[in-house]
């Protein structure tokens, strides 16, 4: 059998914290289509290997091509909003993905399936709400790391990643959230490698959106 350079282990089904994306050193923009939840957002859905490298941009001749994935706009803007400057409306963090990530799992899905497969999950797997179950709450609090992840874990039935940021007053928070999920971008599975957490301590902040004026102010 061929093995392809694009062949791989399994996905890291990648969620930030969008709080977290604007109250960090680097400057955020909201999405021209408005300012996202106080929520997780998507931030990709990247193909990985067991020993925890992964392929990227794999397909240099496939192209992001947004008519394709046109009856999933309106849930990628609320699912998967774009922080970054200047203010867009979400096309080139899209692409970006597709064309990092998404071009390295070809074998398993098209570019329908892998963006409709990110959101599938997204639904699937509501973080917010377990956190909340555990009674951790969105407040701009500091809870510890551990209770966070297992509260996340115990939620979903399996292993999972955090990461970290870093705010401006210089305070560790809940950045991202890693779940490990099968070949076909469907069932969640235990994380056969856990991302290494870099920027975590053992406490960390769960931040809330600053105000509007704040914001200006940056
Ligand atoms: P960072 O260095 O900020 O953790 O990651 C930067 C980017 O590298 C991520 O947004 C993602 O595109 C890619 N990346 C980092 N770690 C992994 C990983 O473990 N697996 C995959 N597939 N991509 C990763
Ligand atoms: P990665 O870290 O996945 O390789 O790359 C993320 C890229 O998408 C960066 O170039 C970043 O500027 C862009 N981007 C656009 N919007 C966002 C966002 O909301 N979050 C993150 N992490 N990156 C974004």
């Amino acid at each position: 059998m061929l093995l392809h350079a694009q062949d791989f282990d399994f996905f890291y089904f990648a969620q930030q914290w969008n709080p977290a994306s604007c109250d960090s050193k680097i400057k955020c923009c909201y999405p021209t289509n408005g300012k996202p939840a106080q929520d997780f957002g998507i931030h990709g859905l990247w193909p990985n290997y067991n020993n925890g490298s992964f392929p990227k941009s794999c397909n240099k001749n496939a192209r992001y091509d947004e008519t394709q994935i046109s009856d999933l706009i309106s849930s990628m803007q609320k699912n998967w909003p774009t922080l970054s400057c200047p203010s867009n409306n979400g096309t080139r963090f899209w692409s970006h993905e597709w064309k990092k990530h998404g071009t390295c799992s070809l074998s398993m899905l098209d570019m329908h399936s892998y963006f409709q497969a990110a959101l599938a999950l997204k639904e699937k797997v509501n973080l917010l709400q377990f956190l909340n179950n555990a009674g951790i709450k969105p407040d701009g609090g500091f809870y510890s790391y551990e209770a966070m992840k297992e509260a996340i874990e115990k939620g979903i039935g399996h292993t999972v990643g955090v990461e970290c940021n870093i705010d401006l007053f210089g305070n560790r928070q809940l950045f991202e959230v890693y779940v490990c999920v099968d070949k076909c971008g469907s069932e969640i599975i235990d994380c056969p490698i856990v991302p290494e957490s870099k920027r975590c301590k053992e406490s960390i902040e769960f931040a809330v959106f600053e105000s509007e004026s704040l914001l200006d102010e940056k």
